[in-house]
């Protein structure tokens, strides 16, 4: 069976085809991907009707590349998935219209995906897929959030942010340093010629006890230093900020992961979403986890922020494990907002 999937929940669009059989995990054939950032950068961050109208002109030329490079028509597609929530109205819309009338063109099904089961998921695209039970850290530009995966549709929230996304934290923090959008990756390369212990940044509710997080604290107190820097910081000192920022938010990220997975008695983590790029988030993590016996998989890199494969992907798994709800028809809905372990 040959799963055609789309994202457009934000600023990205995705498009891709997988293969799944009723046995074994799903195969990626092929896809394509456009990311809007250069577009939003002039903005300092996504303009939602001008992401919408990107996403309208991007969607069928990146399908018919996915399609060229599969060497298959879309007749040959069994299965039509599209990202139905959560993320922008406008956005969710083009993927989701686009999903819809080409699944009732061709007779298909349709089936709608939640954007953080495709993160999730992501990491069962690696060459090294983890298996079931484990413990999921999903650390995004909108969520942040651990949860005990026990099987595919079966997610039971432990923990997540109070107020800021860590990859909002790491967004925020870099935009007050003078970073481009988005951040995150700009404050990690400005991060490596920092000392991390130049500055005493707050790790905030590390000694909660709990699996949940807050990150606003954090923003304002790197606001703080940036204020006492002055108006012409010198790039050391941007960069031991960079460092200090990232050490900080890793050290929470590490600290609720090992209390997740102690409470559980589980030993694997699955890390997902645009932040488990991090490369220092990823040492600490390994460091961490092998010293315990536990084992952590990742998202590829490339696969880690928003993409068509992972939505293909989840898609798959569900009709796999026989929880799919397809629908035909050519109705259809988007939810920007909308709960996992409620979905
Ligand atoms: P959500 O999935 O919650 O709706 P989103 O789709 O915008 O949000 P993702 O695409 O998963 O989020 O991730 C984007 C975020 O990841 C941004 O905040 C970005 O700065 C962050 N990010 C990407 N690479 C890195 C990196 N190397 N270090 C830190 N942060 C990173
Ligand atoms: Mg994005
Ligand atoms: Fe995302």
């Amino acid at each position: 069976m040959r799963v055609l999937g789309f994202e457009s929940s934000c600023d990205e669009t995705g498009v891709a085809l997988v293969d799944v059989q009723p046995q074994g995990t799903p195969t990626l054939i092929a896809q394509a991907l456009h990311s809007q950032i250069d577009m939003h950068q002039a903005y300092g961050g996504v303009v939602p009707e001008l992401a919408s109208r990107d996403h309208i002109r991007r969607v069928l030329p990146l399908t018919r590349q996915v399609l060229a490079e599969a060497g298959m028509a879309l007749s040959e597609i069994d299965v039509i998935a599209y990202t139905r929530g959560p993320g922008l109205a406008g956005a969710l819309l083009v993927g989701a219209g686009v999903a819809v009338s080409m699944a009732a063109a061709l007779g298909k099904p349709t089936l709608g995906v939640h954007h953080l089961e495709g993160h999730l998921l992501s990491p069962f695209l690696s060459a090294d897929p983890p298996e079931f039970p484990f413990i999921a850290l999903l650390v995004s530009g909108g969520h942040t959030q651990l949860m005990r995966v026990d099987q595919v549709g079966s997610y039971e929230m432990l923990g997540e942010t109070i107020d800021d996304a860590a990859g909002e934290a790491f967004d925020k923090s870099a935009k007050l340093m003078g970073l481009p959008y988005p951040g995150g990756p700009h404050l990690s390369r400005l991060a490596q010629d920092g000392d991390e212990r130049a500055f005493d940044l707050p790790r905030p509710m590390l000694r909660s006890g709990k699996p949940d997080f807050s990150f606003a604290g954090l923003k304002t107190a790197v606001l703080t230093q940036i204020k006492k820097l002055g108006d012409s910081p010198e790039p050391q000192q941007l960069a031991d900020l960079a460092a200090s920022t990232q050490a900080s938010i890793v050290e929470v990220l590490v600290h609720k992961s090992l209390l997740a997975l102690k409470e559980s008695g589980l030993k694997r983590l699955v890390v997902a979403g645009g932040v488990g790029a991090n490369a220092k988030l990823r040492e600490q993590l390994n460091k961490a986890c092998a010293k315990r016996g536990i084992r952590v998989h990742y998202p590829e890199l490339h696969l880690c922020t928003d993409n068509g494969a992972m939505i293909a992907m989840a898609a798959a798994m569900r009709l796999q494990s026989g929880q799919a709800q397809l629908e035909q028809g050519g109705a259809f809905d988007v939810k920007p907002r909308w709960d996992l372990s409620l979905s």
